[in-house]
């Protein structure tokens, strides 16, 4: 047993013993956010953040139906060619008074209050809705936008049908919308993941493991699952190429991939070298800073057609 312990003082923090139980109460928790069998003094700051999370909470219910959310594309380049070879869709959220967002700060909260779903099947919708107008201008035909799924779609039993309906509904061709799972989500509950991956594939969805690496997923699980890529984690990718540990994670991931006949993508590429590392370990594709950072629909068409003009 561990004790997580948080601490408000009398009568520096209040004078008032509610106050005060409340104030140790929010210290105990950043307590065990920070790793737990530790103490912490209760500060200002706790009740700031508190407040500024409830806040944020009220704003993102109002978020989906104010048109706030936006997505951002982020190229994915064969690495033995230069090509473009798809994109992945990354949402922001362009909040009136904070700017623009990042998911990290929006997408658990999304997933603790349910939102995600709807947000979710926004998501979707409007990629699918951009890979149309991309594909009746000849650009990445051949090629997928890869959208984020989280763990609470990966558990909806009318997944495949309501993403399979939705690219029916805005005409796009088959290949051209797939999704990413995390590999944690699908751990969390290997059967019904693996039910939905079946009826996604056969729906002419492709899915991807996001984050491959971090999530204990064993290698029969792997195998059994009607994946088509699965994406090394930018982690290991940021080890390479000069920490032994890193190279090795991800030359292994890289051989079970090629091994297992899947797409391989290393996400969060920064450096000539960590792509050479990856062309020479068979590595198909790589997206990251050093091709490209997450742009805005217009700016990623015009990047796209520098890459591959038409004709
Ligand atoms: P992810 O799916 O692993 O996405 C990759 C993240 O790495 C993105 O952060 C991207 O901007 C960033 N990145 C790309 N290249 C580089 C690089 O070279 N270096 C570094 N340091 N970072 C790079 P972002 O856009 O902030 O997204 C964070 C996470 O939020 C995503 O991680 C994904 O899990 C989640 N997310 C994003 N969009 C959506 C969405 O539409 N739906 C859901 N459910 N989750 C989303
Ligand atoms: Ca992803
Ligand atoms: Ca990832």
């Amino acid at each position: 047993m561990t004790a997580s312990i948080g601490i408000s003082l009398y009568p520096d923090d209040d004078t008032e013993s509610e106050t005060l139980i409340r104030d140790a109460d929010s210290a105990m928790y950043r307590a065990k956010e920070q790793g737990r069998d530790t103490f912490r003094f209760y500060t200002e700051e706790m009740t700031t953040q508190a407040l500024a999370q409830v806040a944020l909470e009220t704003d993102l219910r109002q978020a989906l139906a104010g048109g706030q959310f936006v997505l951002y594309y982020q190229s994915q380049i064969e690495l033995a060619t230069g090509r473009l070879a798809g994109c992945e869709a990354l949402i922001r959220w362009q909040h009136p008074a904070l700017g623009l967002v990042e998911p990290g700060r929006f997408i658990p909260l999304a997933e603790s209050t349910g939102l995600i779903v709807p947000l979710s099947a926004w998501v979707v919708r409007t990629a699918a809705v951009q890979i149309k107008a991309w594909q009746d201008q000849g650009l990445l035909t051949g090629a997928a936008v890869w959208v984020n799924l989280s763990g609470r779609d990966t558990q909806d039993p009318n997944l495949a049908s309501t993403i399979a309906a939705i690219c029916g509904d805005v005409g796009i061709g088959p290949g051209g919308l797939a999704v990413e799972i995390t590999e944690t989500w699908i751990m969390t509950n290997p059967e019904v993941a693996a039910e939905n991956i079946a009826r996604l594939q056969a729906a002419g969805i492709a899915v991807g493991i996001d984050d491959f690496g971090t999530g204990y997923s064993s290698l029969g699980t792997l195998d059994r699952l009607a994946v088509r890529e699965i994406k090394i984690d930018r982690s290991f990718v940021a080890r390479l190429p000069a920490d032994p540990g890193g190279c090795a994670i991800a030359r292994a991931v890289i051989a079970l991939g090629r091994a297992l006949g899947l797409r391989v993508v290393a996400e969060g590429v920064e450096t000539e070298d960590q792509a050479d590392f990856l062309r020479a370990e068979g590595c198909a594709v790589g997206q990251g800073y050093l091709f490209s950072r997450p742009l805005p629909a217009a700016e990623f068409e015009r990047y796209a057609r520098g890459l591959n003009p038409i004709g």
